[in-house]
């Protein structure tokens, strides 16, 4: 038997609900006290808080005063705290770092604003990264910033995400501490294609294309003009299966759904690599949206803000958080409404929990987890 197995880790948990004697951010203090996620942080350290500050026109990400408990908390123990996250693959205001930072600026993520540097931890144009190897083999470039920080704190929006259902804490490190490079080796199993009978040659879906591999054309003696795509130069990209308004791209694998998310739990790894146990992880299930806060919209939550979670295993915490929200009821009129009886699965229909497994498989974390509600 492994003993591993019976191990469980430690997930800290503050539900949504707040009065006037304890709001919602003395509530992540508390809660980031207790999981002790500065307790390794020593005095000087260069602290890397990964997050998602959203692409300007979505308003669903997470609001900027939610990291000031955990800026404060890094800076009470010495720490030197700076937020960060990589370029993007596709199109869109964080494609460079001159775009990005002013994008996080938009959103209110700034110096301004927050007291602490932006730093865009892949570069000036995505190409500041170095090969960390996988555990599967092979190796992916993961940003120096990330590697040369003394500690990660990783602060997640949890919300959908259509390649993976559920998108947490792994995919904010595995996906977002790649540099383009690494995430194009991360979509590199994605194969759209356009169903004709769906796409009214609306052209939405190659404004957005990364690669200009889209376009428009139409068989003869017919006016009708579809979208069509060059194969060879698709990088699978995904942006034009989240733009078209018709739902006419639908998310196709070369091999399985599960691929990326495999592919996803090993960047996470590798984007640790050097911390030891100078990592946290905070999720807060607030704005539940049922996209990713890279699309320039946001649906409305399907499911009501549930709270927060802090633990030092990045598995636990997703799948702690994956497990209330399917087990909860979504919000009549949203996505998920009348949907299958995890929510999750009304975003994208796949098993969702396959980076968890994985995760645990390659000793990122364990998915045995104990509840600790505050
Ligand atoms: S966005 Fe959709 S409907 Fe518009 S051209 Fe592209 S595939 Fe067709
Ligand atoms: S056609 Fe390929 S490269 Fe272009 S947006 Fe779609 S997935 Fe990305």
């Amino acid at each position: 038997m492994d003993k591993t197995k019976s191990i469980q880790s430690k997930v800290w948990f503050h539900n949504a609900r707040s009065d006037a004697k304890r709001n919602r951010l003395d509530k992540l203090a508390e809660l980031i006290a207790e999981a002790g996620l500065v307790s390794k942080i020593s005095r000087g350290d260069l602290v890397a808080i990964k997050l998602h500050w959203g692409e300007p026109g979505n308003v669903g990400h997470l609001p900027p005063p939610y990291i000031r408990p955990l800026i404060e908390a890094v800076r009470a123990v010495g720490g030197k705290p700076f937020l960060t996250d990589t370029n993007t693959l596709y199109t869109g205001l964080r494609r460079n770092a001159v775009d990005h930072v002013q994008a996080a600026a938009m959103n209110g993520f700034s110096l301004t604003t927050l007291g602490v540097p932006v730093v865009v931890a892949d570069g000036l144009k995505g190409f500041d990264g170095r090969d960390v190897p996988l555990a599967g083999g092979g190796t992916v470039k993961i940003a120096s910033a990330i590697l040369d920080a003394d500690a990660m704190l990783v602060f997640t929006h949890v919300k959908g995400h259509m390649l993976f259902a559920y998108g947490g804490a792994l995919k904010n490190l595995g996906m977002g501490c790649t540099t383009p490079a690494g995430k194009q080796f991360l979509h590199s199993d994605l194969r759209p294609v356009v169903q004709a009978k769906h796409c009214t040659g609306c052209g939405d879906c190659i404004q957005r294309c990364p690669t200009a591999c889209i376009a428009l054309s139409g068989e003869e003696g017919s006016t009708q003009r579809v979208a069509r795509i060059d194969k060879a130069r698709c990088i699978g990209c995904g942006e034009c299966t989240a733009t078209c308004p018709h739902g006419a791209i639908p998310i196709r694998w070369a091999s399985s759904p599960d691929l990326i998310q495999t592919k996803t739990a090993e960047c996470a790894l590798a984007a640790l690599a050097g911390k030891q146990d100078k990592v946290g992880f905070v999720n807060c299930m607030i704005n539940l949206t049922p996209d990713c806060d890279c699309c320039d919209w946001n649906d409305p939550p399907f499911m009501a803000d549930v709270g927060f979670l802090a633990s030092t295993d990045p598995v636990a915490v997703d799948v702690a958080s994956a497990d209330l929200v399917a087990a909860g009821k979504p919000i009549p009129g949203s996505v998920a409404d009348g949907g299958p009886a995890d929510p999750w699965r009304a975003i994208v229909d796949i098993d969702y929990r396959v980076i968890f497994a994985h995760g645990e498989k390659i000793g990122l974390g364990r998915q045995d987890y104990g509840l600790v509600k505050l």
